[in-house]
């Protein structure tokens, strides 16, 4: 392979013309293919069917409170389903309280409860002058959406191959008393796919921050859903870890069950210090009755345990890697030693995270879509969709099949590769 770089403008043109008839080729098929979103692929919502008929008219309601899940109460969730959900998260069930069906949802509230009524007595965020957030990007655009609804300011943070970038983190975080909260995806990272180090983890438990009412939102999405068996990233849990530092009360920590059982129709829930849940519960308690404990009752009968979940994972797991694997192995053979392109291979989660030439994301993007791709939208993964080097790309492969996948990946290298020379033949 000889990169790009290195052509002259008579090979680049060459190459060029060769890859216009590639390109047209596909486009003549019609297709409409979407690598776009993070969702799982009907195969993957058919694993857990069987779901379905756990509940039955005849089946017994009552949860091991002894409540009938079918009335209202029991506002924290049900004992078995918090027990699940605490081992998923690796905490005690006591710090632990579920909502209803998304995590995103409990993220909003938490911002919008911080906006209007403060942190544990604090000043409510909404009568500062300056809040800001801290964003690691490439990030979540779900979560920067929320920020930037709520005024928020972002500044962002690079993230490196072991998390955020902690020097920037530690120096902003203990200086800046308007920075309340840092978006964290430490597992298995969206959309990089990148675990924190324990270094890393240790230096979030540590942090000092200038404002009392900062925290850290511990976005762990995609903490069980590894891709294979024999080589899975560890997280070290934050929320002992703060508390050994003595700051237990400086990080909320968010999952669901979303991509487990139903992106639409899981359960999620929050885990935080006994004195953060005592305050979120005071909102609860005005905001619902109690959450749907039928669906909690649903997914702990069907999973049993912990290990029933983890189980279930693999199946996942199964269904996911050979989806993956096809658009590392494409992106490895077509474009590897070019110097047009970085991406990183990783080990769990939903995405891979692709870095083109500065300057070429969007039009990579615009090419693809001229070919029947969806891709994520160029800039999505920053703040405010401003990526300052316009050039990170967000690749989900859960949802086409793997015959799609095959073609979807194809369409985004020749995208890749027809950006890439039009930006080189600019300077040659
Ligand atoms: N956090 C991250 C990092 C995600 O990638 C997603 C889903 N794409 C969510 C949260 C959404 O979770 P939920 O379905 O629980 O709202």
């Amino acid at each position: 392979m000889v990169a790009y770089e290195e052509l002259s403008k008579e090979e680049l043109l060459q190459l060029k013309s060769d890859l216009e008839a590639q390109f047209e080729d596909v486009k003549a098929q019609n297709l409409h293919l979407d690598m776009s979103r993070g969702k799982p692929s009907t195969e993957q919502l058919n694993l857990s069917m069987d779901m379905m008929d756990v509940l039955r008219s005849d089946s017994d309601l009552v949860c091991e409170e002894g409540v009938d899940c079918r009335n209202y109460g029991v506002l924290d969730g049900i004992a078995e389903a918090k027990q699940l959900l605490a081992d998923m998260m690796e905490v005690p069930k006591d710090n632990i309280v579920i909502f209803g069906n998304s995590s995103l949802n409990i993220m909003y509230d938490t911002i919008a409860r911080s906006m209007t009524h403060g942190v544990m007595g604090s000043t409510p965020w909404a009568k500062l002058d300056k809040v800001k957030f801290l964003c690691p990007v490439p990030g979540y655009d779900r979560h920067f959406a929320i920020t930037e609804y709520f005024g928020i300011e972002m500044i962002n943070v690079p993230m490196t191959p072991t998390g955020p970038d902690m020097d920037m983190v530690e120096e902003l975080v203990s200086t800046d008393p308007a920075i309340k909260g840092i978006w964290c995806v430490p597992k298995y990272s969206n959309p990089q796919g990148i675990t924190y180090s324990d270094e890393t983890v240790h230096r979030f438990a540590k942090l000092n921050p200038a404002a009392e009412d900062f925290r850290i939102f511990w976005d762990n999405a995609y903490g069980i859903h590894h891709l294979y068996e024999d080589k899975q990233d560890y997280l070290i849990e934050i929320l002992m870890e703060c508390k050994k530092e003595g700051h237990p009360d400086m990080v909320y920590k968010f999952s669901s069950t979303s991509k487990i059982s139903f992106p639409g129709s899981g359960i999620a829930a929050i885990a935080a210090s006994d004195a953060n849940l005592a305050d979120i519960r005071k909102q609860m308690r005005i905001q619902t009755i109690g959450h749907d404990k039928l669906n909690q009752l649903r997914h702990a009968r069907y999973f049993g345990n912990i290990h029933g979940m983890v189980q279930h994972m693999k199946k996942h797991a199964d269904i996911l890697r050979p989806k993956f694997d096809i658009v590392l192995k494409t992106l490895d053979k077509e474009l590897g030693g070019l110097g047009i392109g970085s991406w990183l291979a990783p080990r769990g989660g939903y995405f891979i995270s692709f870095d083109s030439m500065d300057g070429c994301a969007k039009a990579i993007v615009a090419k693809a879509k001229e070919a029947g791709l969806v891709m994520t939208g160029a800039g999505a993964t920053f703040p405010y969709g401003k990526d300052p080097k316009d050039s990170n790309i967000r690749i989900a492969p859960s949802y086409p099949t793997v015959k799609e996948l095959k073609l979807a990946a194809k369409i985004f290298v020749l995208s890749v590769k027809l950006v890439s020379i039009d930006k080189l033949l600019q300077t040659k």
